[in-house]
C-alpha cells in the first residue's frame, strides 16, 4: 500500500492522542482533571495518597526521574504559558513570561539539593536526614503564576512532599494548566497520580479550608502582606514569600550608562511585577542627571510631570491603583495624557522626593521613581527607608567596595545584588539556583527542595564508625 507523508502523519497524530486517552480515562477516577478536583476535600484526600505512595515507593533516585520528566514536558509550553499568562491576567509581556517560565524549569534544583549529615565517634554514628513533611498547601500568586507552580513542584517533589495548589483566582487557567503538565509527566514516568492538586475554582475560602485541614502539614505563601499573614496566624508550620520594594541605589563611581542599561532591563522585566525588580533608585545628586539620560537611551521615557502619572497610578485613600499593575509603560502613559515616545517604550522614569507614594508603595509597575542623595550616606538611609524593612531585595551600583559593603550591612535584606539588574539575584545572569519563592518574613530565604524538609535523626549506638 503506497502512503504518503501526508497521510503517515494523520496516522501518527491519531495513535499520540489514542495513547494520551487512555492514559487520561485510566487515571480519570483517582488523579481528577489531572489533579484539579470540585473541592478542596477531594484534593487533601488525593494528595495525602500521593504523597504516602512516593515516599513508601519511590527511591531518591527514581524522585529525580520524575523531576526530569517534569522538566522536559514543560518545555514544550513555554509559550502557550506565557501567552495565556498575559491574556488572563492582563499583566506582563509574553518574551519575559518565556524567560521567567524557562528560569523556573531549568535552574530549580531538584534532589541533589538534600543533605545528608553524619556524626561519627566512640558512640557510634548519627545521621540527620531531611525528611518530608508531607502534604504542603502552597498559595501562589497572579505576577508569576506558571514559575511559581514550576518551581515550588520541583523543589517539593524533590523533597517528597505532595503539594495542594491554591493559585491566585486571577491566574487559576494558567497556573491549572501548568500543574495538569507537571501531573501528566509524573503519571507517564510510572509516579503516582495527583502528587500537585488544586480545586477548580479557588477563592479565599478554599485557601482558608486548605490552611486549616489537619492533612496538610506544612503552609508554603507566596504572595503580598495578607495572605503572608494569615499563614502566619494558622498556628502551622508556614513559609512566607511575601511582597518587597527594592531600591537601586547608584554612586559616582560607576560607569553610568552600564548601570542605567542594567536598572532598565532589571526594572522593566515583565512590566515590573517581579517581587524582585528595581522599585526606586536612589542616586547620587552628582550623577543623577546623566544616569537618566543614560536611561533615556535605553527605551525609557523620563516624564517631567510626575502628578499626571501619580493620578492614574495611585488612588485617592493612597493605595495602588490595580489597574494599571503589570501594564506596558506606553499604556500608563497614554492614560495619563502623555504621548510615549515609542509603542515598545520600557520605562517611564519620575524625579520626585523620598515621601512620594509611587516610591514608597510597591507598584509593580513599569514606572521608576528617582529620588536624589546628597552623599552615600543619605542615599543609604533612602534605600532602608524604601526597602522598609520587608527584608526582601536590594540593588546597588558601585565600584567601591566599602559602599558595597556598608549598604549589604545597612539593608539586611535576602537578595543583594551588585553592578547587574536584579533578576541576576534569581540566577538569571548571576550565578546560583533560581527560586520564584523568595522566604523573607520567616527568614528561610531562596527556598529549594531542602527548605520543603524537617530534620530526622537516627542513631546507632556502639556501631558503624570506624575510627
Ligand atoms: P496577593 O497577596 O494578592 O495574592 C497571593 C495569593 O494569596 C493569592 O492566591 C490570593 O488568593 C491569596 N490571598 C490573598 N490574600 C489572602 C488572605 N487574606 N488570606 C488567604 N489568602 C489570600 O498577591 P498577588 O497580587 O498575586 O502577587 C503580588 C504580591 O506577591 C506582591 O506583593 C509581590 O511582591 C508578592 N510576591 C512575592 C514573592 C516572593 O517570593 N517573596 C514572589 C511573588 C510575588
Amino acid at each position: 500500500m503506497d502512503i504518503n507523508k501526508d497521510e503517515l502523519a494523520k496516522i501518527i497524530d491519531e495513535v499520540v492522542k489514542a495513547l494520551d486517552d487512555n492514559v487520561c480515562e485510566r487515571n480519570s477516577e483517582s488523579a481528577g482533571d489531572y489533579g484539579v478536583f470540585k473541592t478542596m476535600d477531594q484534593a487533601i484526600a488525593a494528595a495525602e495518597k500521593a504523597q504516602t505512595e512516593l515516599q513508601t515507593n519511590f527511591s531518591v533516585q527514581e524522585r529525580e526521574v520524575l523531576i526530569k520528566a517534569m522538566r522536559e514536558e514543560i518545555k514544550k509550553h513555554v509559550e502557550k504559558m506565557a501567552k495565556m499568562s498575559v491574556e488572563e491576567t492582563g499583566m506582563g509581556r509574553p518574551e519575559d513570561k518565556v524567560v521567567k517560565i524557562t528560569l523556573a524549569t531549568d535552574k530549580t534544583p531538584g534532589t541533589e539539593d538534600l543533605r545528608t549529615e553524619a556524626y561519627s565517634g566512640r558512640d557510634g554514628l548519627s545521621i540527620l536526614e531531611e525528611a518530608p513533611f508531607g502534604v504542603i498547601c502552597s498559595v501562589t500568586p497572579s505576577t508569576n503564576p506558571a514559575p511559581t507552580i514550576i518551581n515550588n513542584s520541583i523543589s517539593m517533589i524533590a523533597s517528597c512532599n505532595s503539594v495542594v495548589f491554591n493559585p491566585h483566582p486571577v491566574a487559576k487557567g494558567v497556573s491549572q494548566y501548568a500543574m495538569k503538565q507537571l501531573n501528566k509527566a509524573i503519571i507517564n514516568a510510572g509516579g503516582p497520580a495527583n502528587l500537585l492538586t488544586a480545586v477548580e475554582k479557588p477563592t479565599l475560602q478554599t485557601v482558608e479550608e486548605c490552611m486549616h485541614d489537619d492533612r496538610v502539614t506544612m503552609l508554603v505563601v507566596t504572595g503580598g502582606h495578607g495572605v503572608v499573614k494569615a499563614a502566619l496566624s494558622s498556628g502551622k508550620k508556614a513559609i512566607g514569600a511575601g511582597a518587597g520594594n527594592p531600591p537601586v541605589l547608584v554612586d559616582d563611581t560607576v560607569d553610568i550608562a552600564k548601570a542605567a542599561s542594567d536598572i532598565v532591563k532589571g526594572s522593566s522585566i515583565d512590566n515590573n511585577v517581579l517581587c524582585t525588580s528595581e522599585k526606586a533608585i536612589v542616586a547620587l545628586d552628582s550623577i543623577a542627571d546623566q544616569l537618566i539620560d543614560c536611561m533615556e537611551a535605553e527605551n525609557a521615557q523620563f516624564v517631567d510631570n510626575p502628578k499626571a502619572i501619580e493620578n492614574i497610578v495611585i488612588n485617592e485613600d493612597g493605595t495602588v491603583n490595580k489597574e494599571y499593575i503589570g501594564k506596558d509603560a506606553s499604556y500608563i502613559l497614554e492614560s495619563a495624557g502623555i504621548k510615549p515616545k515609542n509603542k515598545d517604550v520600557r520605562l517611564a522614569i519620575i524625579d520626585v522626593d523620598i515621601d512620594h507614594p509611587i516610591v514608597r508603595k510597591e507598584q509593580l509597575m513599569p514606572v521608576l521613581p528617582l529620588v536624589r542623595a546628597k552623599n552615600f550616606e543619605e542615599a543609604m538611609e533612602m534605600g532602608v527607608k524604601i526597602e522598609n524593612k520587608n527584608r526582601h531585595s536590594a540593588i546597588i551600583h558601585s565600584k567601591n567596595v566599602d559602599h558595597l559593603t556598608a549598604f549589604a550591612k545597612k539593608i539586611g535584606t535576602t537578595i543583594y545584588v551588585k553592578n547587574a539588574p536584579s533578576y541576576a539575584g534569581l540566577g538569571a545572569g548571576g550565578e546560583g539556583f533560581s527560586s520564584f519563592t523568595i522566604a523573607g518574613p520567616t527568614g528561610e530565604g531562596i527556598t529549594s527542595a531542602r527548605t520543603f524538609t524537617r530534620k530526622r535523626r537516627c542513631i546507632l549506638v556502639d556501631g558503624f564508625s570506624i575510627i
